[in-house]
């Protein structure tokens, strides 16, 4: 599934031209949605106390930590997903609304590339992330739901996932891996990590004025 707002309108036509508009792309789990806790919320509310987010495991397989197998966790996802809380309550992480409106008002365009397709009625988890998209008021050009996060070419993209970093490196797209407790330790010191998502916002604005200043020089 893909919604995509691009290209809309003379002014995006114009920043798309001029070759200083960056596409920037976004995991959501892990880096806008702080998954795992809203998971856990609604298992302690719906009588499993014994899935905290202090007792989550720190690495992927953080349901470990909760005494659950694969199945039974995906069992509980769906659950959750079905009964309108994962996916589609909690806050966003600290930051993140703002950081991606402080690049599209730097010129760049947003790409959410997100795995989620879990839920017993089809669709439902987009339906969840769009809702949720719109109620934080998150300004983005196009949302995709993927496992293969290297099926939107993007100049930057920051993702939880090592192996979701090590897809897009392989094909010759650009990635950022967030530096999360369940990647740490993942990687070598090529690995191109960020530390927040602020830092990543960072980068990207360095580089689109970088970009900027090339083109200023060229036509002068
Ligand atoms: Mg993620």
């Amino acid at each position: 599934m893909n919604v995509s707002g691009e290209g809309q309108g003379p002014e995006m036509t114009e920043r798309h031209i001029s070759g200083r508009s960056l596409r920037i792309g976004f995991d959501l789990d892990g880096v806008v949605y702080d998954f795992r806790k809203a998971l856990s919320e609604y298992l302690v509310g719906a009588g499993h106390p014994q899935c905290t987010v202090e007792a989550a495991r720190p690495d992927w397989d953080f349901f470990h930590g909760w005494g659950l197998s694969l199945d039974e966790y995906m069992d509980l996802y769906r659950a959750g997903v079905d009964a309108g809380y994962v996916l589609r309550v909690g806050d966003p992480l600290p930051g993140v609304v703002d950081a991606m409106r402080r690049l599209t008002d730097a010129g760049h365009t947003i790409h959410i590339v997100t795995d989620r397709s879990v839920g017993s009625e089809p669709g439902i988890s987009a339906q969840h992330t769009a809702a949720w998209l719109a109620e934080h008021r998150f300004v983005f050009n196009s949302l995709t739901f993927s496992s293969d996060k290297t099926v939107v070419p993007t100049d930057y993209f920051i993702d939880d996932r090592y192996e979701n970093y090590l897809a897009r490196k392989k094909a010759g797209l650009g990635c950022h891996l967030l530096t999360r407790t369940w990647n740490v330790e993942l990687g070598d010191r090529s690995t191109m990590r960020v530390k927040s998502v602020d830092e990543f916002v960072q980068t990207v604005l360095a580089a689109g004025t970088t970009l900027q200043g090339l083109e200023s020089s060229r036509a002068s």
